[in-house]
């Protein structure tokens, strides 16, 4: 009886304690960041699973029900997330949070001209993809740490102290990758989709282009002709692609030219074995640096 009533007590006190920040990200990249900042004082789910593309993601009720109790939910912006307002709509959480991490980014490919929908490009505020630069995944976590001490002070100590040792941790990986990338240097490579012009820059990638002939256009015959014009004037060795895409056309691409096609996650949890952010690049960099 004593026992029961002790852990009834420990229970008690544990659940006053720890009254958990309730999180939701619209990516698996943001919930480890959130992690890695929270720990144990947030309570985090995502909506888009990593082997998923955020770009087109198939709305469940269940995404509803995720928002409806949350006190912030995170996005990537630049309109990643189209299918993200009707969510919060649905979810009739009037005290919900909306945290855009696109604020303090330097971003790229912002369009200067007038957008024509009609030609269908889904990057239509600027290159949406910037959390593949470790560098950008700097700013993300630095202000995830802003918003979560905002919404609970007394931990705001607590969140530094996770942000100050994630950033350590980050920077050593991130000279780690320079120096593995660093024989790869201006070598051309083409991708699947325009999603990474960010980590291309910061590693000093050459993109030579892109197999959709825009983004969110799925590959034609006539822009593939191209593309092999290309490959052997250029001397291109490795298409880079989400392995969400279909291979189709990267694979008649390496049937005519034998240029490889190289399939990595660009989200954690997007293939087996990844389960952090830092996990994520690594394996990106390595698959880079034993292909090219
Ligand atoms: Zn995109």
């Amino acid at each position: 009886m004593k026992k029961i009533i002790i852990s009834a007590i420990i229970f008690l006190f544990s659940t006053i304690t720890f009254a958990n920040i309730k999180v939701v990200t619209t990516t698996t990249v943001i919930y480890d960041l959130v992690k890695e900042i929270g720990k144990e004082k947030v309570k985090v789910d995502y909506l888009c699973r990593g082997d998923q593309d955020p770009h087109f993601l198939e709305i469940l009720p269940s995404y509803m029900l995720k928002l409806r109790n949350a006190d912030v939910v995170f996005k990537i912006g630049l309109g990643l997330e189209l299918w993200l307002q009707q969510l919060i709509d649905g979810s009739r959480n009037d005290k919900l949070k909306l945290i855009d991490l696109s604020t303090d980014i330097e971003k790229k490919e912002v369009p200067t001209g007038k957008i024509d929908a009609s030609q269908g490009d889904i990057h239509p505020y600027g290159n949406p993809h910037y959390w593949l630069d470790p560098e950008n995944a700097k700013k993300m976590a630095k202000q995830i740490t802003e918003v979560l001490s905002d919404l609970s002070p007394d931990n705001s100590a607590y969140f530094q102290k996770n942000f100050t040792d994630f950033i350590t941790k980050l920077d050593s990986k991130i000279n780690e990758w320079k120096t593995k990338l660093n024989p790869v240097k201006g070598k051309p490579i083409l991708t699947f989709h325009k999603s990474w012009v960010y980590f291309a820059d910061r590693f000093g990638l050459k993109i030579a282009g892109q197999v959709e002939p825009k983004p969110g256009i799925p590959p034609t015959p006539s822009h593939n002709a191209e593309l092999i014009s290309e490959i052997k004037r250029s001397n291109i060795k490795l298409i880079l692609m989400e392995n969400y895409y279909s291979d189709n056309a990267p694979n008649q691409l390496s049937k005519a030219t034998g240029v490889k096609v190289v399939k990595v996650a660009n989200a954690v949890y997007g293939q087996s074995g990844i389960s952090s952010y830092i996990q994520m690049i690594d394996s990106i960099v390595n698959s880079l640096s034993n292909n090219l």
